[in-house]
């Protein structure tokens, strides 16, 4: 079919006419389904189960450090698995500190303790008249929800399909004394599924900000989570990359195995350079007497080194391209020459980012509700959940089964052709 702008009011209408009835038809099944959120499904959960079996009873639960894993002590975490999330996250292991069950967690105590504390001495963010974050858009919703609950000042970074556009974030940390710290997603973005260019990496290492106290956040979430063994991506090492270039301090990496193990019950990790390690220690020492030992160990049981987790990530994978490739063979199908949306076919990650006619998000989702398929809001991509554009929806295949996918994409595409020759009908 032609490109919906260039049909005839009629035409568009006897297209809305058949849309409907589809549409209604698949309305009358009353379906509950749910794209909104990047959980793994059950299916990908069962490939951890094995961990359940690694400690019992009459396991030996000393650590590598000789320390008994079932009370207090060693507040960087168990040295093997520093080793293994080290691994993970290619830094050095005496680089890395364990903390508990969530990368999220530690990014919210990192923004706290600069605001009440300051970074490495200096002033604390809570006593300046303005701090601002840049955020790469669209974007994650709740490291915007972190930086919104703390009342910094969020500026949205257009993204390009190299990362976040380095020419803007470079004239405002280099110039602008009040930004404080940028969100980044550098692998298999959430949502967009990019992975940062090489070129981008060395542009944020080569940064010369004008606040001492300005981090990049980089969340390494995704790090592992490729889709295809044959055309995975390759993000460079951000630490070493800095270290490099004169800027050790400037990065605080974050990353969990949420999304290799059990989300919520994995174990989180921070590595940055020997002077933050020790600034965020200072915090820590006051914050716990040590985080849960017992899953860091029973993780480095079930997994043993990073090639477990490697072959643990491909049983993943396994299961997500499937469903990936089911969504994205509907949009080409279905959306592929009408030039009413664009997205991004990725090669790891969790989601699929879709890119409406402006103006029409909220709407899409909201049709798609009346179906019974729930999306992420529209919005949420975006600080303050304000989408200048009205235009990006997060799509998250990974928690329905492939049935499921099938008919919520249906209803996905049903309801973004019936708001686009809504939209376009407006204008003719
Ligand atoms: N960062 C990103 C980019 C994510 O997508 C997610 C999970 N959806 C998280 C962090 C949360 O990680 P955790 O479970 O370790 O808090």
């Amino acid at each position: 079919m032609a490109a919906y702008k260039d049909l005839s009011k009629e035409e568009l209408l006897k297209e809305k006419k058949v849309l409907t009835k589809k549409f209604d038809q698949i309305k009358a099944q009353n379906l509950h389904l749910d794209m909104s959120r990047g959980k793994p499904s059950a299916a990908q959960l069962d490939l951890a189960m094995g961990m359940m079996d690694v400690l019992n009873s009459t396991s030996n639960l000393k650590c590598k450090a000789g320390v008994d894993c079932r009370n207090y002590g060693v507040l960087d975490g168990i040295p093997e698995a520093q080793e293994l999330l080290a691994d993970m996250t290619e830094v050095p292991a005496n680089q890395i500190i364990i903390y508990g069950n969530s990368s999220l967690n530690i990014m919210f105590d990192t923004v706290a303790r600069s605001m009440t504390h300051g970074v490495m001495g200096s002033t604390p963010w809570c006593k300046l008249d303005k701090v601002k974050f840049l955020c790469p858009v669209p974007g994650y919703d709740r490291h915007f929800a972190i930086t919104e609950y703390f009342g910094i000042e969020m500026v949205n970074i257009p993204m390009t399909p190299d990362g976040p556009d380095m020419d803007m974030v470079e004239e405002y940390v280099n110039n602008d004394e009040s930004v404080k710290g940028i969100w980044c997603v550098p692998k298999y973005s959430n949502p967009q599924g990019i992975t940062y260019s090489d070129e981008t990496v060395r542009r944020f290492a080569r940064l010369k900000p004008a606040a001492e106290d300005f981090r990049i956040y980089w969340d390494n979430a995704y790090g592992i989570h490729h889709l295809y063994e044959d055309k995975q991506d390759h993000l460079i090492e951000i630490l070493m990359e800095c270290k490099k270039e004169g800027n050790p301090d400037m990065v605080y990496k974050f990353c969990s195995t949420s999304k290799v193990s059990f989300p919520g019950s994995g174990v989180a990790a921070i590595a940055a350079s020997p002077a933050n390690l020790e600034d965020i220690r200072k915090q820590m020492r006051i914050q716990t007497i040590g985080h849960d030992k017992l899953n860091q160990l029973r993780h480095v049981r079930f997994f043993k080194d990073i090639h477990g987790m490697v072959s643990h990530m491909k049983k993943h994978a396994e299961i997500m391209r499937p469903k990936f490739e089911a969504v994205l063979n509907v949009l080409d199908k279905e959306l592929g020459d009408l030039e009413i949306g664009s997205w991004i076919r990725p090669r790891g990650g969790y989601f699929i980012s879709f890119d409406a006619l402006p103006g029409c998000a909220k709407a899409i989702v909201a049709k798609a509700k009346e179906a019974g398929l729930v999306m992420t809001e529209a919005g949420a991509t975006y600080p303050y959940g304000k989408d200048p554009q009205d235009s990006n929806i997060r799509i998250a295949p990974s928690y329905p089964t492939p049935e499921e996918l099938a008919i919520a994409s249906e209803i996905f595409v049903l309801s973004v052709k019936l708001v686009s020759i809504d939209k376009i009908l407006e204008s003719k």
